[in-house]
């Protein structure tokens, strides 16, 4: 099942969250501090507005990785999450893999950074390969 539905579930299931519907955020209002106090809602369907009452802001975008770009080029699975082996390597020589786009799991700043290392020793091997 994808990542999405399991999360949409979730969040459909628990009561404390309000889900709200055909709306999008058009501000976000501090207080006197600067700290978070509301946000401006603006429902799409009828252009109805509203404050809701929030002390903070959690911007989600989504769970699809952003690989159109290599379709066809680099292998992937069928939700588009590339495919490396040895952690980095692609099917190319000299093109490497890292980050949330090969990651169908954890999906977090170092885990991310961790294969980027990897990737990075891997390309400064491979140059160095090429010039001996
Ligand atoms: C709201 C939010 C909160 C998060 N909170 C946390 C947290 O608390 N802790 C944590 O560990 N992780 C957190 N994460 C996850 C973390 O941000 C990611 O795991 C991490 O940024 C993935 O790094 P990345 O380098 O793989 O991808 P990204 O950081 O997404 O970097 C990809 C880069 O590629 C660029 N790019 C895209 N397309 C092209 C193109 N065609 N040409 C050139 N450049 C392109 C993008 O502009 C971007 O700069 C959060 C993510 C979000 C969205």
């Amino acid at each position: 099942m994808r990542a999405s539905k399991i999360m949409a579930d979730r969040v459909l299931a628990n009561k404390k969250i309000e889900p709200v519907w055909n709306t999008v955020v058009t501000k976000y209002i501090p207080d006197e501090k600067g700290e978070m106090r509301a946000v401006r809602l603006r429902n799409v369907k009828t252009n109805e507005e509203r404050e809701l009452p929030v002390a903070c802001v959690f911007v989600a975008i989504g769970h699809d990785p952003n690989t159109k770009a290599f379709a066809g080029k680099l292998d992937a699975d069928p939700e588009g999450y590339l495919i490396a082996k040895n952690l980095a390597e692609s099917k190319h020589p000299g093109v490497f893999i890292a980050g949330d786009v090969a990651d169908r799991v954890y999906k977090q700043a170092v885990t991310a950074a961790g294969t980027g290392c990897a990737a990075a020793m891997d390309a400064e091997r491979y140059l160095s390969g090429l010039e001996h």
